[in-house]
């Protein structure tokens, strides 16, 4: 019986263990995965941060019993692998609940581990107060934020598809929100003129837009972080504060 062990359980290593299963009914297949949850539906997460998505079992969309029951698929989150022997074909598994390490051995390995939020070298980006959106944690994380500490304001740094979700979802939170972008529109796939309906959008829902500049660098203060604009010197904002809406 052939054995594939699936690094990573999320959309690739979820989806490969249920095609192998389709494809072969006797293949032995083993999902190692270091976080918590498996298959889970990233593109909903800002949605649920806004409460769009209200629920959050919603979010999981396979759990490691159910994925077990149905396409018996051996599945072990808080199982992080730490190394790859390819010439023995065998893996080092750490169980991150104990500390305790273990082998497993394939005959086909998948490295399906995705990628992971950048956090560009700036000034003062290390602030717990500056959050980056990837898992399921990281959501219950903002929602946290927003709900217990009383977060009322937020800055979004980047305009991409991931900035735009999480600015229309942190203003369905509730909260003034601002998003910064370094090129003088958002979504740089689109054209400059189709943007320009985006950004008429986005201030009509009261987001303050700040294009053509980057951050230069944060700054902790009491309750807030303060970011400092490299076009705009001079200007040491608060996140949320009710800024104009500028192109440079
Ligand atoms: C907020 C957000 C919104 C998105 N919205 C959309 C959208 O609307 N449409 C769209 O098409 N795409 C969207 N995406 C992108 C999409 O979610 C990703 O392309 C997809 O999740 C990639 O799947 P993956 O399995 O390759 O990697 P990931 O989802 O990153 O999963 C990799 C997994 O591997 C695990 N892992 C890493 N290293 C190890 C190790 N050593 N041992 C064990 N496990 C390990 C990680 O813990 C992680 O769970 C969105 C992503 C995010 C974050």
């Amino acid at each position: 019986m052939k054995k594939t062990v699936i690094i990573g359980g999320v959309a690739g290593g979820a989806s490969c263990a249920a095609r192998l299963r389709r494809l072969d009914e006797d293949a032995q297949i083993l999902i190692l995965e270091r976080g918590e949850y498996i298959s889970y539906a990233n593109c909903g997460l800002p949605y649920h941060v806004g409460d769009v998505i209200k629920s959050r079992d919603a979010l999981l969309l396979q759990t490691p019993e159910a994925m077990r029951k149905k396409y018996g698929v051996d599945v072990r989150v808080k199982n992080e692998v730490t190394s790859i022997d390819r010439e023995n074909k065998k893996i080092t598994v750490r169980k991150l609940e104990t500390g305790e390490s273990y082998e497993e051995s394939y005959d086909t390995l998948v490295i399906s581990t995705g990628s992971s939020p950048v956090r560009p070298p700036i000034k003062g980006i290390e602030s717990s107060r500056i959050q980056t959106l990837w898992t399921v944690p990281d959501t219950d994380r903002i929602r946290g934020l927003i709900k217990e500490k009383g977060i009322k304001t937020a800055a979004v740094i980047g305009g991409g598809f991931i900035g735009l979700e999480m600015a229309e979802n942190l203003r369905h939170a509730g909260l003034r929100v601002s998003l910064i972008e370094m090129q003088d529109q958002v979504l740089a796939p689109i054209d400059f003129e189709m943007a320009q309906l985006l950004h008429e959008n986005i201030v009509q829902n009261q987001v303050s837009l700040y294009l053509g500049d980057g951050v230069s660098s944060f700054a902790d203060e009491n309750d807030s972080v303060s970011i400092t604009l490299k076009k705009w010197k001079g200007l040491t904002s608060r996140t949320g504060d009710s800024f104009d809406w500028r192109t440079s």
